[in-house]
């Protein structure tokens, strides 16, 4: 069938999200153990420069670098943003301004934020300094934002050994990506046919490749894809593994068998379960259909259709 108008095309909220851990090491270790008792490091290279945040390796030469300094808790914005819609897990819950700060007594520039009434308060050059976390645990989030300042300036940076009791040696960083995904087109046609348990691709006008799932275009002949067609429900299998590792999160016993399928005139093989025989008894050629469960949104699994199995060079094309 071709498309004569376009659905309304798909729109789900998704959230990607996992704790990232990691140990700091000598020169981080401090640098969130100092932030923890208000002291702020820094790290001095071997032709002088003072870097802040400090870094464990120097950017031009590649040495160690391990002298640690501490450097005041007041600086000069160096360049800005203005941020007008703070989002959720940033460091201020109102508009606020991201900002470069070079601290007195450093040669690099600190990222942060300045809590300002608004951009026209903003100003590079403008003085400013640290507002600390009412509660700090060893983390840059001790630095709960920069405050304009208009205070004496604090001087050079000075030796420090780095000792804390009880330094932290490691965090645990929380990457989050909330976002809204659209599959676009070609893919919420697809989504939209299996509500119906139909298997729809789009043709390339100029190979005739069917791709399943539809990608909107064909990246070989790098034309848009708009013939909808549909394949299946029987397929091929083509290759196969079996799984005998059981995943988290996952009910079904291993060992089982995760497959690549190509459905009947589909020019590129999808992936499914294959169910209802033993998992040794599962081979190349395997004729194969859909199995569906009340309410699912794609087949649960496939099973063998009892047709002989498919000749090689039918699918040889597609492994
Ligand atoms: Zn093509």
């Amino acid at each position: 069938m071709t498309a004569a108008s376009p659905p309304e095309i798909l729109r789900a909220p998704l959230i990607v999200e996992f704790p990232f851990t990691r140990s700091l090491g000598p020169v981080q270790s401090a640098f969130l153990s100092g932030l923890r008792e208000r002291t702020v490091l820094g790290v001095k290279t071997s032709d002088g420069r003072v870097m802040v945040p400090p870094v464990e390796y120097d950017p031009v030469t590649a040495e160690e670098i391990r002298d640690l300094v501490e450097v005041a808790a007041t600086g000069t914005v160096t360049t800005w943003a203005w941020n007008d819609r703070p989002r959720s897990q940033q460091p201020l819950d109102t508009p606020f301004a991201w900002v470069l700060v070079k601290l007195d007594g450093a040669d690099t520039a600190l990222l942060h934020v300045l809590d300002a009434p608004g951009p026209d308060a903003v100003r590079t050059g403008m003085r400013v300094r640290v507002r600390w976390a009412a509660e700090r645990t060893g983390a840059i989030t001790d630095i709960a934002c920069f405050e304009p300042y208009e205070g004496p300036a604090g001087g050079a940076a000075l030796p420090h050994d780095g000792d804390f009791a009880d330094a932290v040696t490691g965090i645990v960083a929380e990457a989050r990506l909330d976002y809204v995904y659209s599959p676009g087109r070609a893919q919420t046609a697809y989504i939209n046919a299996l509500s119906d348990r139909r298997t729809v691709g789009e043709r390339c006008p100029s190979c005739h490749k069917v791709y399943v799932p539809p990608r909107g275009a064909c990246p070989t002949c790098g034309v848009a894809t708009t013939d909808r067609v549909e394949v299946g429900p029987a397929g091929t299998v083509t290759t196969y593994c079996i799984v005998n590792i059981k995943a988290r999160n996952l009910d079904i016993e291993v060992p089982y068998v995760y497959a690549h399928i190509a459905l009947d005139g589909a020019g590129l093989a999808l992936h499914g379960r294959i169910g209802g025989i033993p998992y040794d008894q599962v081979r190349m050629g395997l004729r194969v259909e859909p199995v569906w469960t009340e309410g699912g949104r794609y087949p649960d699994h496939y099973r063998p259709t009892g047709e002989p199995d498919a000749d090689y060079d039918a699918y040889k094309e597609l492994i």
